[in-house]
């Protein structure tokens, strides 16, 4: 599946939805659903205040599963990033005047089971998530 959005707030909850509604068939429990719509929500807002704080830009969305996992991709091609590791760090933000807390990629990386991000200053920026999902993520971490 393949969602292109642009970068206006109210595509923030369409996005989640969206990515929810793909997720539905690898039968997630309510609490799984409520962590991947929580981390999209986290990735697309970044997209929309952080790569594109001038003007609107694309945000394209990928998601694919495999067997129960399901694997996401949220891609733009606005700022970029020049210190990721900086980024990453818990309660870094470059916008602390807008009462932003730093905590969007702490809470991906808690609430997805993989997680990793490539970006290029100028280019754009790509975070990849991944989770296992429903009965048999379950029955597995018994
Ligand atoms: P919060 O998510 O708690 O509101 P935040 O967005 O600043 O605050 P993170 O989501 O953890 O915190 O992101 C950390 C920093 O990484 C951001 O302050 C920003 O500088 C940079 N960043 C994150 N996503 C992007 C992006 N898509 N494009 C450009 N910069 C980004
Ligand atoms: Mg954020």
């Amino acid at each position: 599946m393949q969602l292109k959005i642009l970068s206006c707030s109210e595509n923030e909850n369409f996005a989640r939805n969206v990515v929810a509604a793909f997720a539905l068939p690898l039968n997630p429990t309510l609490s799984e659903l409520s962590d991947i719509k929580t981390a999209v929500s986290e990735a697309v807002t970044n997209c929309i205040v952080h790569a594109y704080p001038e003007e609107e830009g694309w945000i394209v969305i990928d998601c694919e599963t495999d067997d129960d996992t399901l694997h996401i991709t949220v891609s733009d091609s606005g700022k970029g990033i020049d210190d990721i590791s900086r980024a990453l760090t818990p309660f870094y933000t470059s916008l602390p005047d807008e009462e932003r807390s730093g905590m969007g990629f702490t809470i991906m990386q808690t609430f997805m089971s993989g997680f990793s991000v490539k970006s290029a200053p100028g280019k754009g920026t790509t975070v990849k998530m991944s989770k296992k999902l429903g009965a048999k993520a379950d029955r597995d971490a018994r």
